[in-house]
């Protein structure tokens, strides 16, 4: 009798069993835009020269590899902290801002969720309706009953504001609301400064609980601009968790760079929290990894180094705009009758689409080209050699 028998087979993760599909096909001119990653314009995962510039010094500094301390290197959770909060921000030296650094944006939130389950042990936590799929079942692996709140119009290709604002208007007190900073993923549709303010008004005359993601900051706006939620709900001396992810940022995926930041009401409070919080960690992981955050620690804290990668940055948001306003123009060029102005509207690697889950299955069987069945496009992986291709595609399956 075996220990595993009753052990069922798990559904697969429909964007990996896509990726699976994808490599099985042997057609030539196939397209994968079901990821969630940055190509470069010759359809390559890049590697920074900022980040390669550092890990050519670590390996020449012939540094010993100790264990690091349970919530990670200082110098990268300072980095961390100026990112979201502003390299001038009095809050840094207020003792009310904590990070820990976290295996990708992914630990991240798990470290964060346990802490919250113990913490707040009956709140429930809501997220976006649709959001990163992984956040509905990493949160309720933690324990929580996880709900939605709206946030999709499909009609307007935009944000359902008001749907949005009832339903956290709705919340108990002291439910967990997941917001994503910036980018959001799936939809690219993010709020404006204005609805931020009036969703941190909401959050605070209704004592939520704001866990903000922010998982592509400077793929939108720009570094700064992108943290302006965070900011602005620091600002608004709201307490609160933030996950950071580097992986895209960075394009450092298989590293786990990432951060959990938690900003309290005062420094005593962050002596306490802090010592809590590692108490989540050294029982799930014990201390992270040294390479990846090591060469974030140097960029960030060079500046040199910080330049090359802000400008870096800076050319893979662009490359990003430029292929959505290439794929309009193209898809009108095409013939295509129905307006897509609104992927000009959209932030960051992800764009809905607006395809229906057939038009989707078409372009995968009729032309391999491969999208998630929600209508999902990773306009990070349109280059210039496949995007004509791609908007006749997608001209055809519209027609
Ligand atoms: N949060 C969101 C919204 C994401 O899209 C992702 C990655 O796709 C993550 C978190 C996790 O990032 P990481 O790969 O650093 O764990």
């Amino acid at each position: 009798n075996s220990l595993f028998e009753s052990v069922e087979l798990a559904p697969r993760d429909p964007i990996l069993g896509l990726n699976e599909q994808f490599n099985a096909d042997t057609r030539a001119g196939k397209v994968n835009l079901g990821v969630g990653v940055y190509y470069d314009d010759e359809g390559r995962i890049p590697l920074l020269k900022a980040v390669h510039k550092a890990e050519v010094a670590r390996v020449e500094a012939a540094a010993p590899r100790g264990y690091l301390p349970i919530e990670g290197i200082s110098a990268y959770n300072k980095g961390a902290q100026r990112l979201l909060l502003g390299a001038g921000n009095p809050l840094l030296e207020s003792g009310r801002v904590l990070t820990a650094q976290s295996l990708g944006g992914t630990g991240a939130l798990k470290i964060g969720a346990d802490f919250l389950k113990w913490l707040k042990p009956d709140a429930n936590v809501v997220i976006s309706n649709p959001s990163w799929e992984n956040h509905r079942a990493l949160f309720e692996r933690a324990g929580f009953t996880v709900e939605t709140y709206p946030y999709y119009d499909a009609a307007t290709h935009g944000l359902d504001f008001n749907g949005m604002t009832a339903a956290l208007n709705a919340l108990p007190e002291g439910t967990i609301v997941i917001l994503h900073a910036c980018c959001h993923n799936p939809t690219g549709v993010d709020p404006t400064f204005d609805q931020w303010k009036e969703i941190a008004r909401i959050i605070k005359q209704r004592d939520l609980v704001p866990f903000l993601d922010i998982a592509y900051q400077g793929f939108g706006e720009g570094i700064e601009e992108d943290a302006a939620v965070v900011r602005y709900f620091a600002d608004q001396d709201i307490t609160m968790l933030v996950s950071s992810s580097f992986s895209k940022s960075f394009s450092l995926y298989g590293e786990r760079v990432g951060a959990l930041t938690l900003i309290c009401s005062s420094s005593e409070e962050g002596e306490r929290v802090l010592s809590q919080l590692k108490r989540v960690i050294r029982t799930n992981y014990s201390n992270p990894p040294t390479h990846g955050g090591t060469i974030v620690s140097m960029v960030l804290n060079t500046p040199e180094l910080y330049d090359l990668w802000a400008t870096e940055l800076a050319g893979m948001r662009e490359r990003i705009r430029s292929m959505r306003q290439q794929l309009v123009e193209k898809l009108k060029a095409e013939g295509v009758n129905k307006d897509f102005s609104f992927v000009l509207e959209q932030r960051g690697m992800f764009s809905y689409s607006g395809l229906t889950k057939e038009q989707v299955d078409r372009l995968r069987e009729e032309h391999g080209v491969y999208a998630v069945s929600s209508g999902r496009i990773c306009v990070a992986a349109l280059n210039s050699r496949n995007i004509d291709y791609v908007a006749k595609a997608i001209a055809s399956v519209l027609a």
